[in-house]
């Protein structure tokens, strides 16, 4: 696994061109901060032009469509994307799920085409805050995830990231502790050793999300297994993003 911890900014269905020098001054400011992997998803309209702008950080998609090309009208395909200039695409996100109705099925078909594209994947998995308090959270997103998981791990070994992100803790400011994000987090690290053996499940980096700040983000990357963060709301400026990419450097 790489070692660096891998700060990643999602941000949704917000930026026009207005925004660049948000990624701009991310950019700038992650060239001296090394030790830490950076990247940032723009909507689509931005992929381009933030991929233009910056030397560093990685830049990347919020979906992307499971088929090569057709009459799938607004859609966008694994290999568009990559010709966009993106390097990695967030897949399976809970706004997907639920918004937009795709099953695990669905969000697997997406990750292999990503993968044949060239693209590395975010995978999203997260739990409802009724599935928590059931006390079935573990095995909720442990089966999320096998129905989620590439269909050919040995292709997106090195290609794949997981985000374990409880949809309630999602834009609303409040967090899981510390200690049931490292009992998650180690319940999907085992579920990945027991699919694909311990020296390939070390490959897969597990990134926490859900209302990362630069307040908290310090105590939340202090969790064992927590390989970084996926930040919405606080990556929208640079100055709260680099203060997460700060907190974990
Ligand atoms: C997200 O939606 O991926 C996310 C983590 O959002 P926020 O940081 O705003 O909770």
């Amino acid at each position: 696994m790489a070692d660096r911890p891998y700060i990643v900014g999602n941000w949704k269905m917000n930026g026009t061109r207005a925004m660049l020098s948000e990624a701009r001054a991310i950019d700038r400011s992650a060239q001296r901060l090394m030790k830490v992997e950076v990247a940032l998803a723009p909507p689509f309209t931005l992929i381009h032009a933030v991929h233009r702008e910056v030397e560093q950080i990685g830049v990347g998609a919020q979906d992307c469509h499971s088929g090569p090309d057709g009459a799938n009208t607004g859609d966008i395909s694994a290999a568009m994307v990559a010709d966009s200039g993106a390097k990695f695409v967030i897949l399976g996100h809970s706004e997907r799920r639920q918004d937009h109705g795709e099953s695990n099925a669905l969000v697997q078909s997406k990750i292999n085409a990503a993968i044949e594209a060239g693209l590395r994947v975010i995978l999203c998995c997260g739990e409802t805050e009724e599935t928590r308090d059931s006390g079935d959270a573990e095995n909720y997103v442990c089966n999320q995830l096998k129905e989620s998981l590439p269909s050919d791990f040995n292709k997106a070994e090195e290609a794949l990231t997981i985000a374990y992100e409880p949809i309630w803790a999602i834009g609303t400011g409040r967090t899981p502790t510390v200690d049931d994000i490292e009992s998650m987090h180690k319940a999907i690290r085992s579920l990945l050793i027991s699919l694909y053996g311990a020296e390939q499940a070390a490959e897969v980096r597990i990134l926490y999300g859900g209302s990362v700040k630069p307040e908290n983000a310090k105590e939340l990357l202090s969790a064992a297994e927590v390989g970084g963060a996926l930040v919405g709301g606080a990556s929208l400026t640079a100055e709260s993003f680099l203060g997460i990419v700060i907190a974990a450097a």
